[in-house]
């Protein structure tokens, strides 16, 4: 079947089945240009617990379909390839929060939504990289706070906010193949490009910013600025949607290495064989469900 055709048939059932896509901004271009919506993490869970639809088809990975299954416990949540995970998630158990908290009984657990469910239902309140100030924030000052599982988004934080927080050690494997050298490469290349990094890159390359933006903050950056050329510290899925965005400016991926294996695993070919079988479905057991829940909605109300 051609690629048309596999688009065209995609509309057709998505429609029988009263079924809408929600597409993260790493997916791969074909992805993105199907999707009902587009977005970053928290984008797509605040437009994942208003949709009316029977069925959502999450172009993402586990974490995201999960986020939204525990959110509308009545739809059927779809991940096209069930095997589309998170490492950085998979860096902190369930069991390893239980006994961070274990020793440190009085601290309020901030987790990064790119978490288990399980290690969800252990947390007060999650947060994504386009809210994660603004929740540490809402957290009373004489307070601990346990951060996990992204070092780096944790570390940044603190500097940020000035919190003294306990940091787990997780990391995502696709952002540290970012590197100085090569933005400081591409800066004498390009002197008025304005660089953008995603707070998941090493300290050096945080540093080495114009702005620490999630995904969702950076097209609103690009769309903001003057300049008519970006260097993008994220993974590489990125540029193709601001380009497609902002046409009369420029991106240039910080490395074309950071690419996020998971994230490309979803396929036209896969959409369409999970919208004509149903399957594979997300599902959390109602008991971690419930709660995890109240993390993530708090999560979806704090922030703009
Ligand atoms: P955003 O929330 O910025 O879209 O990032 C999600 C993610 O997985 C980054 O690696
Ligand atoms: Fe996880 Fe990194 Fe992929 Fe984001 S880019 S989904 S943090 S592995």
């Amino acid at each position: 079947m051609s690629k048309e055709d596999i688009v065209k048939k995609i509309e057709i059932i998505k429609n029988d089945r009263n079924a809408v896509i929600l597409a993260h901004n790493y997916q791969p271009p074909e992805i993105q240009d199907i999707a009902d919506h587009l977005g970053d993490s928290l984008e797509l869970s605040r437009i994942a617990s208003k949709l009316e639809n029977e069925v959502i088809v999450f172009c993402g990975v586990h974490f995201m379909a999960e986020t939204a299954a525990i959110l509308s416990p009545e739809k059927k949540v779809i991940l096209p390839d069930r095997t589309a995970g998170c490492p950085m998630a998979d860096m902190l158990s369930d069991g390893e929060l239980a006994s961070l908290k274990a020793r440190h009984p009085d601290a309020i657990v901030v987790s990064y939504v790119n978490s288990s469910a399980k290690v969800k239902a252990l947390t007060d309140i999650c947060c994504t990289s386009a809210n994660a100030i603004d929740v540490v924030k809402s957290v009373a000052e004489d307070r601990e706070i346990i951060f996990g599982p992204d070092h780096y988004l944790g570390s940044w934080v603190a500097e940020q906010t000035g919190r003294n927080m306990i940091i787990w050690n997780g990391y995502c494997p696709s952002h540290q193949l970012i590197g100085v050298r090569e933005i400081e490469a591409l800066k004498n290349r390009h002197p008025d490009a304005l660089v953008m990094v995603h707070p998941e890159a090493s300290k050096e390359v945080v540093s080495a910013a114009d702005a620490v933006l999630g995904t969702g903050g950076m097209i609103r950056f690009a769309g903001e600025s003057n300049a008519k050329t970006f260097i993008v510290g994220t993974e590489v899925g990125m540029v193709y949607r601001l380009q497609k965005e902002y046409p009369d400016k420029t991106f240039i991926p910080a490395s074309p290495r950071a690419v996020c294996d998971n994230m490309k695993k979803i396929t036209l070919e896969k959409v369409l064989a999970s919208l004509e079988r149903l399957e594979p479905v997300i599902t959390v057991e109602p008991e971690i469900a419930d709660k995890a829940r109240n993390a993530i909605e708090r999560m979806i109300e704090t922030g703009r």
